[in-house]
């Protein structure tokens, strides 16, 4: 059962951690011919046996476009590696800043309820602050707390000038309303980027946000980083959340890309995927973007964290991505993996908003 789960991309079986959304029933793949056996698919795991997509070092020197061969296995966009020298270069500046002016940046976190994974994110939000220098400052709430409690501990971050950037973790319990509580954060510190002010900022022509959101800005680093063209050539999102898909769309065409949002209403998707010199998947649903999704040579952006059941794994499952990495690594011109690939950017982008913020409010440069 284990190797079958690992084998095939079309049969991860997704966890009843999240939402399972299936995808719309697609003409059935068969199994990568070199995974399709449970024994061959072990061997495939062995780096010395069999060719591993190449992980980079460093930025590349060539850019990772379509133009690449695509016989070759995709590079490994490796956002674990951009997003350690991402959080190096913040804390030289943050030191940089201290030492000159004597002001260190501030990020309030505030917290309503007791879920898990919400106090696993601000404690690992917590531990990158300090790790680079920026103070953090955070408000644990009941989960019975108002909206009014809330919006007063906003209002008071808003007006302190020791706090640069402020983020309310999300998901807020049932009975309150994100949108008056994201509203109630000021344009000039919501360095999620979630306030519509600066949504409808990055939507204009000529107009910037304050802040770009992390998740889509990490996306848009890693392409930077690793050399992608994006001017002229055409992209597609699948997906089209607030806090991913939409702005990374906003963001492509932004950048001079021909874009076009794939989302569970698409017919052909597929066939509009193929298209595409870069994809960026944020879609939620295990593997649902297959081989024969890529243009070869393409840049793929896989931002999708999906629990898989896996009994071989001491936690009983695995996390994968959107993308069926197996298939789709063979095509690709550069892949990012799951884990390893966006998810370390998105704490690595807060970061950086929260020293962009303090930049612009002390003007230093
Ligand atoms: P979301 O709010 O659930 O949005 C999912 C989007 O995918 C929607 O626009 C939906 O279309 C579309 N979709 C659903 N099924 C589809 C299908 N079969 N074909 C095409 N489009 C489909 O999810 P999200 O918050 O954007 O997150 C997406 C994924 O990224 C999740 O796995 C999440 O865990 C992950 N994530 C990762 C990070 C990170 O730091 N790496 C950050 C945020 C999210 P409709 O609009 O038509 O419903």
């Amino acid at each position: 059962m284990a190797s079958s789960i690992l084998s095939d991309c079309s049969s991860a079986r997704l966890l009843p951690l999240r939402r399972a959304l299936l995808p719309p029933r697609a003409p059935r793949l068969r199994p990568c011919p070199a995974l399709a056996h449970p024994r061959r698919l072990l061997v495939a795991a062995r780096p010395q046996l069999l060719p591993r997509p190449r992980r980079m070092d460093s930025p590349p020197a060539a850019t990772a476009s379509s133009a690449d061969s695509a016989d070759a296995p995709a590079k490994v966009i490796d956002g674990k590696l951009v997003a350690k020298q991402v959080r190096e270069e913040i804390a030289v500046e943050v030191t940089r800043m201290k030492d000159a002016i004597g002001i260190v940046p501030g990020l309030a976190v505030i917290l309503v309820g007791s879920r898990k994974d919400s106090q696993t994110y601000v404690r690992n939000k917590k531990k990158a602050c300090e790790a680079v220098g920026i103070k953090s400052y955070e408000v644990n709430l009941p989960e019975d707390s108002s909206e009014e409690e809330v919006i007063k501990h906003i209002a008071s971050f808003n007006s302190d000038p020791s706090v640069h950037g402020i983020l309310v973790q999300l998901p807020l319990p049932r009975h309150m309303n994100d949108e008056n509580i994201l509203n109630a954060v000021s344009i000039e510190k919501d360095v999620d980027g979630f306030h519509p002010l600066n949504i409808g900022r990055l939507a204009m022509q000529g107009r910037d946000p304050f802040f770009v959101p992390c998740t889509p800005k990490g996306c848009m680093e890693l392409l930077h980083r690793f050399g992608v063209e994006i001017k002229g050539k055409r992209a597609v999102v699948i997906g089209r959340s607030n806090i991913v898909g939409m702005p990374a769309a906003l963001l492509l065409q932004k950048a001079n890309a021909t874009v076009s949002i794939v989302h569970s209403q698409t017919k052909n998707p597929e066939e509009i995927t193929r298209q595409a010199d870069i994809v960026i998947a944020a879609v939620g649903v295990a593997n649902l973007v297959r081989g024969n999704w890529i243009k070869p040579g393409a840049a793929i952006i896989d931002v999708g964290i999906n629990p898989v059941d896996d009994p071989e794994s001491p936690r009983g499952y695995r996390l994968v991505g959107d993308v069926c990495y197996e298939e789709a690594s063979k095509v690709a011109g550069a892949i990012t993996p799951v884990p390893g690939g966006v998810g370390p950017m998105t704490i690595a982008m807060l970061l950086s908003n929260t020293l962009e913020s303090a930049k612009r409010t002390h003007k230093f440069k």
